[in-house]
């Protein structure tokens, strides 16, 4: 690999060269074995079968769901979870008293992104991919802040 194209090898092995400014590579993911197992709970891939707004499983009616290893279309991010931790709560609340579950998680996901070494930006969006900017600026331009909010959290990854 080089500065400016990178070799990429593809399912049923073709190799492709492609130009680049920007390389993201992300490695394969998949759900923990002890889930996987759980054929009644999940989906084809083995994560948690859950309706996309309560987060209650589609197989159980006391099983809810949180966090990466749902079949939800958002992005697994812990800013995710955080989101989907306040409807899970509330969704239990609602059948531990026997009513229906009525929070319904909108998708939201937030992507912190380092644009230089004193900038970033914070992406945030919703189930649709449309964004969902919950700070008082405009989120689309690079500020310091950003950069120390992103940085302070790094900690937890790195
Ligand atoms: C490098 C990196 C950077 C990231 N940066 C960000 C970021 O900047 N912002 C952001 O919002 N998100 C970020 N994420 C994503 C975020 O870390 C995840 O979305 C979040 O941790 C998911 O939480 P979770 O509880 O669903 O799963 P996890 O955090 O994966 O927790 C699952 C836990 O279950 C445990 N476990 C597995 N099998 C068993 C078992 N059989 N018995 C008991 N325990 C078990 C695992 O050990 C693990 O501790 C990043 C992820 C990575 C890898």
């Amino acid at each position: 690999m080089d500065h400016k194209k990178t070799r990429l090898r593809l399912p049923l092995c073709q190799e492709v060269v492609l130009p680049f400014n920007l390389l993201h590579v992300t490695p394969p993911m998949s759900p923990p074995p002890c889930l996987r197992r759980c054929s009644e709970l999940v989906n084809e891939e083995g994560y948690l079968d859950v309706d996309h707004q309560t987060l209650r499983s589609r197989q159980y009616c006391n099983v809810f769901g949180i966090g990466d290893c749902l079949a939800t279309p958002n992005s697994k991010t812990a800013a995710a979870v955080a989101h989907q931790s306040s409807i899970v709560e509330q969704n239990l609340y609602s059948v531990m008293v026997g009513e229906e579950p009525t929070a319904k998680y909108n998708g939201y996901g937030a992507c912190p992104i380092l644009t230089s070494y004193k900038t970033g930006i914070l992406a945030e969006f919703l189930y649709n991919k449309c964004p969902h900017e919950t700070f008082p600026f405009d989120q689309v331009r690079h500020y310091a802040t950003t950069f120390y909010l992103i940085i302070s959290t790094r900690h937890n990854y790195f």
